[in-house]
């Protein structure tokens, strides 16, 4: 009915519009765009499949069939016949640490879809034959996970692709590869003992049961020519303390090289249908001073939201009221970057062990030697709600990092009581929207936060892809059976928890498609097994996760996240005949970087593929 009005109030407009401003740059009633004959995916309440849409100064002003999307067609208005293609709202990444994307894009191998040592070092050379370094010049590289390898990557290896380059691959969290030119670099020489450190042949003591040095036994020759069969490290550093050990580092990438990567990363997100994003942690402020740059440059084309994070895990309240004294709240700047809330920290993760839980890890037995519950960044929670009050006192919005199912307890109680005390203060007000950002254990028996979720309406921040990309480092961690609980989708979304999906880069690989493929299959890359098949979701779960559902968590879903006359023409234009088709062949999700046709920000072509006539 609405869409049938603003039809008619447009037909009627243009006599009484000409009669006020004949210039030819006088406004106009018209549609900017016309798509038609499309599979258009609104997203709506009822999922509609539209046929046509039309744009005016960056709006829908027709979502509808082909014949109502036409009456708004005028002289100048472009048609665009889609021949039966599929249209989406533009994609949201709710959590991603989106700053280095760009500099990892141009510069940097990435290992996400390696599933071997080869693998690895096929990603070395194709980075050395990008950027061509000059001797010396470090070669970097991320997302190794040697649970995915029947052997790791060793030094040897990697010095016959470029020895005379420094290499720093870190893994997925926590751990770094390199190959020899490092040691050299630190002064060790494998012929000169006197050049070794004390960590060359033993670990430290220090070292917890996540900290590894891999070693392998090389025949080492010295200088006087008697050779010693040796266990020596091969170049590969896990844990925190275990990584500690390198003692030269590339040099970081400047706020310059940042900036830019702001404008490389995002023309990468928008190349796969991306059109906003979360940055769930601005570290003290520092990555929103670069996207401030980058958008004085007219390089921000899509929609940021940085959550302002002040690291705050065991800080004082004293310390973090005076902290955020200084800085200003939600909602500041326009919809292209704004503040989105602030984040703390609850607990670790599960690929490291250290998720807070109500039941132990498995495999204790044989790793840490003691049943281990993991660790709770603030256990005594009389100091952790005084740290939430501190925030709150400003206006912040609350979202908290929780893996573990006793880390989500904590979280949602303190969310709950403030909420209650919200109620009591502002009766009938909406309340505000705070998530649990992972959220990976909501229905243990001993915590079980599910209903509660529900009641105050907290947002789950999941990131769908760790069950493909990591899931065989977590199914180690967790068992199979609470990995068949593990960011349970379907039982989030239909028991009415607003479930919002992330990517979490640069832990996982940004592509949200990645992020569809487990939503859709749970499946693990490693083993091709699947956990908790009936967790699964359709395509149609799965896109609302990655659209309205994180235009909600933004405060943003009047204005965008479904394909609604109103609402900003933020879509993409896919080549697939309709969307069931990737819950029909889930496979096809690998294919969608090449499927992904254009994407349009507010009415903007920001994206076209090469050879795609527009
Ligand atoms: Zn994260």
């Amino acid at each position: 009915m609405r869409r049938l009005l603003l039809v008619a109030m447009l037909l009627a407009a243009p006599l009484f519009v000409r009669a006020q401003q004949p210039s030819p740059h006088a406004w106009s009633p018209y549609a900017d765009v016309i798509l038609t004959n499309g599979s258009v995916t609104t997203v709506d309440k009822d999922f509609t499949i539209a046929q046509a849409l039309a744009i005016k100064d960056g709006r829908l002003i027709v979502v509808g069939t082909n014949a109502e999307a036409l009456a708004t067609r005028g002289p100048a208005t472009k048609v665009v016949d889609l021949h039966g293609r599929t249209v989406i709202p533009g994609l949201q990444d709710s959590h991603i640490h989106f700053l280095p994307l760009g500099e990892e894009v141009t510069r940097e191998a990435d290992f996400t879809y390696a599933k071997s040592a080869a693998d690895i070092i096929t990603g070395v050379e194709q980075v050395v034959a990008k950027v061509h370094p000059k001797p010396g010049d470090w070669i970097r590289g991320s997302k190794w996970d040697q649970y995915k390898y029947p052997q790791m990557v060793t030094r040897w290896e990697l010095d016959k692709v470029a020895p005379d380059n420094p290499m720093w691959l870190s893994r997925t969290y926590r751990g770094i590869a390199v190959n020899t030119a490092v040691f050299r670099l630190m002064g060790i020489d494998d012929a000169k003992k006197e050049t070794w450190p004390a960590w060359w042949l033993k670990d430290p003591a220090d070292f917890t049961p996540e900290d590894r040095i891999y070693r392998e036994q090389r025949t080492i020759t010295f200088a006087d020519g008697h050779t010693e069969a040796l266990m020596v490290p091969a170049g590969v550093f896990l844990g925190v303390r275990g990584a500690q050990l390198l003692t030269v580092h590339p040099k970081p990438y400047t706020f310059e090289e940042d900036v830019e990567s702001v404008r490389d990363g995002a023309k990468e997100m928008l190349s796969l249908g991306v059109t906003s994003i979360v940055d769930p942690a601005s570290r003290m402020g520092y990555n929103m001073q670069v996207y401030q740059e980058a958008s004085n440059r007219g390089w921000v084309p899509f929609r940021i939201s940085a959550v302002y994070e002040g690291i705050f895990t065991t800080q004082t309240p004293d310390w973090i009221r005076e902290h955020l004294a200084g800085i200003h709240v939600n909602n500041l700047g326009n919809h292209f970057l704004r503040w989105r809330g602030t984040k703390f920290y609850a607990d670790g993760g599960a690929g490291t062990r250290s998720s807070w839980i109500s039941e132990p890890f498995v495999n204790w037995q044989t790793i840490e030697g003691k049943p281990n519950t993991g660790l709770p960044v603030m256990r005594d929670t009389a100091t952790r709600e005084a740290q939430y009050r501190a925030a709150l006192a400003y206006g912040w919005d609350l979202h908290t990092h929780a893996t573990g199912d006793r880390a989500m307890r904590q979280v949602v109680d303190l969310y709950m009581k403030f909420l209650d005390e919200f109620t009591a203060a502002h009766p009938g007000q909406p309340l505000p929207r705070w998530s649990v950002i992972h959220a990976y254990l909501p229905i243990e028996p001993k915590t079980m936060v599910l209903p509660d979720m529900v009641r105050y309406h907290i947002i789950a921040v999941t990131n769908a892809v760790f069950q493909w990309q990591q899931g065989f480092g977590f199914v180690t961690n967790l068992g199979e059976a609470r990995m068949a609980r593990t960011q349970p989708f379907r039982t989030y979304l239909h028991s009415g928890v607003l479930m919002a999906s992330g990517s979490d880069y640069s832990v996982t690989t940004h592509n949200p498609w990645m992020g569809f493929y487990a939503l859709l299959t749970r499946r693990d890359q490693t083993t091709g097994k699947v956990y908790g098949p009936d967790e699964t979701v359709g395509i149609d779960d799965a896109l609302r996760s990655y659209t309205i559902n994180g235009a909600y968590l933004t405060y943003e879903e009047q204005f965008k996240g479904s394909l609604e006359a109103g609402k900003v023409a933020d879509l993409v234009v896919l080549d697939l005949p309709d969307v069931k088709a990737l819950q029909e062949n889930p496979e096809l999700c690998f294919q969608m970087r090449d499927k992904v046709l254009l994407t349009m920000v507010e009415g903007q072509v920001r994206y076209r593929k090469q050879g795609y006539a527009f």
